[in-house]
């Protein structure tokens, strides 16, 4: 049995306004079956129905902070939800006010929508905001010039793998197959316990992916983020307007990769970057003499998380 799909795909790399054909921020995570959708900047809704995103799959909204870049696309994706005969609930999780803004958009066009949105606010809290039956996501708190928070999407642990041959051997009936892959050990017929290990190998490694922007550098780094198979940090700026990024609350190319290796992260996406470039050339080239396995937000494009 393999890995399940654990892919993000880029809906918006640009920061503040739109420029140079970029988006502003927006990005789906797949799951086995499920997508998940976080930050939601305007245009979101063309920019899943270009890469073909299944927005029916999408039941979970995760919003990091209220500049408009970030989730002025969600009352519109709401809407053609709603036209689009969806039923099931959406969960939202973003800071508190965004209910309220959500309601004022829905109120004063007197649109009663057919599915329900239940709105989770975030605070400051180490347990998971969402815990389903494969994943765990944590949110942590960064430093920006508002209330920011970034995401931590981390696969529960997986079963022992049950190894056919060594069940044959002993004559494991199929219907202890479930108990021994959560560890149990089986006993034979004539009274002997084989042991678990006799009989599974370790299961796969648990995959996590993390996703951080408008931010600093963090300095109060959560422990469930380290060693990220997967991060995704913004990087507004060059190395060269480290003042700019420092008053405005952004990072550069070498704070990017310099949190990404004191993260022990496997590799990096860089996105969020300023209008003032036309060119990201220069953005991955520094990002990667401080960590070489940097890859550009391209919209469109999916990464595994492995
Ligand atoms: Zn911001």
């Amino acid at each position: 049995v393999g890995n399940s799909v654990f892919k993000v795909t880029i809906l918006g790399s640009s920061s503040a306004i739109p420029a140079y054909g970029r988006f502003p921020s927006a990005q789906v995570i797949q799951y086995a079956n499920s997508n998940f959708l976080i930050d939601c900047g305007e245009g979101t809704q063309i920019q899943i129905n270009r890469y073909k995103i299944k927005s029916s799959k999408i039941r979970h909204v995760f919003i990091s902070h209220l500049h408009g870049d970030h989730y002025f696309g969600l009352i519109g994706l709401i809407t053609t939800l709603n036209l689009l005969g969806r039923i099931e609930p959406l969960e939202i999780f973003s800071p508190k006010a965004l209910k309220e803004i959500i309601r004022v958009q829905l109120d004063v066009s007197n649109l009663k929508l057919r599915f329900p949105l239940h709105f989770h606010s975030l605070e400051d809290n180490p347990n998971p905001i969402l815990d389903t039956r494969f994943m765990k996501v944590y949110s942590f708190p960064v430093e920006h010039r508002i209330a920011c928070w970034g995401f931590a999407f981390i696969e529960k642990e997986k079963e022992r793998r049950f190894v056919k041959e060594a069940g044959a051997r002993y004559g494991v009936p199929v219907s202890k197959i479930p108990n021994i892959k959560k560890g149990a050990d089986f006993v034979a017929k004539d009274g002997t316990i084989i042991k678990n290990r006799a009989l599974t190998i370790d299961p796969e490694k648990s995959r996590k992916y993390v996703y951080i922007t408008d931010s600093r550098p963090i300095k109060n780094v959560p422990d469930f983020i380290k060693d990220a198979n997967l991060l995704y940090h913004e990087t507004t700026f060059l190395k060269d307007m480290n003042n700019r990024a420092f008053e405005t609350f952004h990072s550069t190319t070498t704070q990017a990769g310099e949190f990404a290796k004191s993260l022990h992260a496997k590799s990096l996406i860089i996105g969020h970057f300023s209008a003032k470039y036309k060119s990201l050339d220069a953005l991955i080239l520094e990002t990667k003499a401080s960590f070489p396995n940097t890859e550009l937000a391209i919209e469109g494009k999916s990464y595994p998380v492995d």
